[in-house]
């Protein structure tokens, strides 16, 4: 089996409402698909997180700089071709965007080795598991929504059945340091820390005792005021904080998670296996949240997996785009043994919901089960793409 063509899909979605975290603004939902065709017929699919830049320069990374070493190769040969992509670029840097390009080829790849072995992803990886527990993950910011509409929201999702709820902090612009004020939309539905300790009460009255809540801090905050707002909610039996400072603060964010009895988690704003490496050996993080459409695919996240049980930490993955970053990193999260959960995002997004043929379901008890189809298991479907396609 020989590789033939990579090729590309552009989809934008615009939200009904902007929705933001502690730093970013969110109207709209854009989505880079990558197809990679064979001689055999098979076309495997991937997605590159294409997160706060143009959809189109992520594109020709992937067409001009990473396609001409894979015309004519053999897809089962992943890490060679993992290895080809990376190096021959190295001088444009080895993280950020090139690995985010680098993912979703080598999901497309792992795809098709799927295919053509007539075997779920998951099985091929290793099978740890073939149901996974979902979280919700929701609580943004938008506009006219105080802590009675977080908790109408996040209550909803206790109803439905999870079991864990995650929610957003940090849109602080009083606090030093906080990047927001360069931002997109900086004003945009701001809280201050006070009102985020309002939010969280409210959002833990809302789900009760027994549903897990985490917070997501999203790089906003300096290590003290990490620590300061963790001791504000003490009581509120916090399940993790997410990426409490800078990606880039291993010091600070090791200083956090050593003050708190509370998992730090993250950093999924990190890319390549030497951040990681990092984040993990130095203890700046209890939870590794890798994300196989951003990081460097399912080869390299197979890595950062074993780096973290290796020092006896869990894996929960950073999921938030389309429906092929959902199912391609179920199958990483269901191959592993040090996870089990899976990030599911529950802002309205038909790119995640009606993308392929085959719906990702949350059942009534908030378990997602993998399909028993070769591969990813999922067709597209059609009409989604067509709808929200962009030249
Ligand atoms: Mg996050």
């Amino acid at each position: 089996m020989r590789i033939t063509d990579v090729s590309t899909i552009k989809l934008r979605y615009p939200v009904p409402t902007p929705m933001a975290d502690a730093i970013h603004y969110m109207p709209e939902r854009a989505v880079l698909l990558v197809q990679v065709a064979t001689d055999d017929g098979l076309v495997g699919l991937g997605e590159c997180a294409a997160y706060g830049g143009s959809l189109d320069s992520m594109e020709r990374i992937v067409l001009d700089d990473l396609k001409p070493s894979l015309i004519g190769e053999d897809p089962f040969q992943v890490e060679r071709l993992w290895s080809r992509m990376a190096r021959r670029s190295h001088q444009r840097g080895t993280a950020g965007m090139l690995m985010q390009a680098i993912s979703g080829v080598d999901i497309a790849l792992w795809d098709l080795i799927g295919q053509a072995t007539r075997t779920p992803l998951y099985r091929l990886l290793g099978g740890y598991r073939d149901t996974l527990d979902a979280y919700a993950s929701a609580g943004f910011y938008a506009s006219d929504k105080g802590p009675a509409q977080l908790a109408e929201e996040v209550g909803a999702y206790a109803e439905r059945g999870f079991r864990t709820v995650k929610m957003k902090v940090g849109r602080n612009p009083e606090v030093m340091l906080n990047p927001l004020p360069d931002m997109w939309a900086p004003d945009y539905a701001t809280a201050t820390l006070e009102d985020d300790i309002e939010r969280v009460r409210a959002a833990r009255a809302a789900i009760g005792p027994k549903v897990r809540l985490a917070i997501d801090a999203n790089n906003a905050w300096t290590p003290a005021v990490a620590v300061q707002f963790m001791r504000r909610v003490t009581d509120q039996d916090i399940y993790w904080l997410e990426e409490p400072v800078a990606t880039d603060d291993l010091a600070g964010s090791a200083d956090v998670a050593r003050a708190l009895d509370v998992p730090v988690a993250g950093y999924e704003t990190a890319t390549g296996l030497v951040s990681f490496r990092e984040l993990i050996a130095r203890r700046a993080v209890d939870i590794v949240q890798p994300d196989v459409i951003w990081t460097g695919g399912i080869t390299l996240c197979r890595k950062v997996a074993a780096l973290a049980e290796a020092y006896g930490l869990p894996v929960i993955p950073h999921v938030f785009s389309s429906a092929v970053a959902s199912i391609a990193n179920m199958h990483f999260i269901a191959a592993l043994p040090n996870a089990g959960l899976l990030e599911f995002d529950q802002n309205p997004n038909p790119l995640r919901s009606t993308l392929f043929e085959e719906p990702i379901d949350v059942r009534p008890d908030g378990t997602v089960r993998l399909p028993g189809r070769p591969g990813l298991g999922v067709t597209l479907n059609q009409a989604t793409v067509d709808r929200y396609r962009v030249p």
